[in-house]
This record gives structure tokens, C-alpha cells and sequence, in this order.
């Protein structure tokens, strides 16, 4: 995962809205972007009013920014997927969310093994997960449809799957998770919808292709 050098939450504010990168804190009223009324922009004192209206190529970067720093991604990484999409059939910006969302450190997310991204990337990175019974430890690598993927039996005693444990937990329908078993299964491809976040994907095809 992209290591960004800004506190997570300033993030946010400078996107003016919620990228869900801290866990749970980001439901909780502890949100920052909840608190502050006046978000936006980062800044103690909330947004400095513009005078100028932001360029077209402003606001496809600031869109590109904001899905890059979602699932975590360095400019390079997210540039290929991309690319990938537009070699691909189909709508390319919606192909690229569908890319990102495959992504095996997101399905852990989505699945709720993991609170965050960053948390979810982590646990993949750690081993702890496997796909159709063998280990995977590649945050990047992408799911299919009909792929088992279940947190490791030798790691389900592990003190950040305790809580996990029978939890009631709120999925995309195109995965499922049992919680009692710690198996889940992709059931299908994501569909537009299934990508709960506010973004413009058009604006990042027209930025690219430039
Ligand atoms: Fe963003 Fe989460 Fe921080 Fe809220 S708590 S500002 S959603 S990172």
C-alpha cells in the first residue's frame, strides 16, 4: 500500500469526502470529515474561500487522487490498471473499478476480515489469507468469480479475528463471508453499483487520455 505521508484523515478533508481509510473510526462520530462542517480543504480553519474556479484538468486530477488514495495505490500502480481497462472491452473506467475492486487486499475488506484497506492489505501481506485452499500473500492479485478465500485455520485464533468472530457484517452481494467459518466465496463480477463511493470514473478516462 502506498504510504502517504499525510495523516489519513487530512486526506479526506483535502478530497472533501469520507475515503474510509482509518477502520473504524471513519463510521464513528470520531470522523473528521463528520465533524468539521466546514470540510473540504485541509487547514485548522476549514476552506479558504477560492476566487478562481477550478480548471477542468483540477478537477480530473483531484477525482484521480481520490480512487488512487482509496485503495492505496502509488500513480504507477494505479496507472496500470488503467491501461489494463482500456486494452479491455467494455466501459474503460467502469473495467478499471471492477479491476480495483478484484484486488485481493479489497476483497478482504469488502469481506470485513479487514476494517481498512491498509488493515486488509496487511493481513494479506502477513499470510494470513488463502485463496481455493493455497496461501496468498499478494495484496494485487485479482479474484475471480467461483474463488474461495478464507482467513488461514493456524491464524483464526489470531487476536484481530476475535472480534470477527459471528459479527453481523454488511457485504457487497457479489462476495460472501461466513464469519463462523472464516470462508467466503466471490459470487460474481462487481457491477457498478456495487462500488459504494462517490466517483466520477469518467473524469480520470479523460484525464489519461489526454
Ligand atoms: Fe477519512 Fe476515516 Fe479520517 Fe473520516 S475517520 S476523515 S473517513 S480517514
Amino acid at each position: 500500500m502506498a504510504k502517504y505521508t499525510d495523516a489519513d484523515c487530512r486526506q479526506c478533508r483535502r478530497e472533501g469526502q469520507k475515503l474510509f481509510l482509518k477502520g473504524e473510526r471513519c463510521t464513528s462520530k470520531k470522523c473528521s470529515v463528520e465533524r468539521r462542517a466546514t470540510s473540504g480543504v485541509p487547514g485548522q480553519h476549514g476552506p479558504t474561500p477560492s476566487r478562481k474556479k477550478a480548471s477542468e484538468y483540477s478537477i480530473q486530477l483531484r477525482e484521480k487522487q481520490k480512487v488512487k488514495k482509496t485503495y492505496g495505490l502509488l500513480e504507477k500502480q494505479f496507472r496500470s490498471y488503467y491501461d489494463e481497462a482500456a486494452r479491455s472491452k467494455g466501459v474503460t473506467g467502469e473495467t478499471m473499478l471492477f479491476l480495483l475492486e478484484k484486488r485481493l487486499d479489497n476483497v478482504v475488506y469488502r469481506m470485513g476480515i479487514g476494517s481498512s484497506r491498509a488493515q486488509s492489505r496487511q493481513i494479506v501481506n502477513h499470510g494470513h489469507i488463502t485463496v481455493n485452499g493455497k496461501s496468498v500473500n499478494i495484496p494485487s492479485f485479482c479474484v475471480k468469480p467461483g474463488d474461495i478465500i478464507s482467513v488461514k485455520e493456524s491464524k483464526r485464533d489470531n487476536e484481530m479475528f476475535k472480534e470477527l468472530k459471528g459479527a453481523k457484517i454488511v457485504m457487497p452481494k457479489w462476495v460472501e463471508f461466513d464469519t463462523e467459518s472464516f470462508v467466503g466465496k466471490i459470487l460474481q463480477t462487481p457491477e457498478r453499483a456495487d462500488v459504494d463511493m462517490n466517483i466520477k470514473e469518467q473524469l480520470i478516462v479523460e484525464l489519461y487520455s489526454k
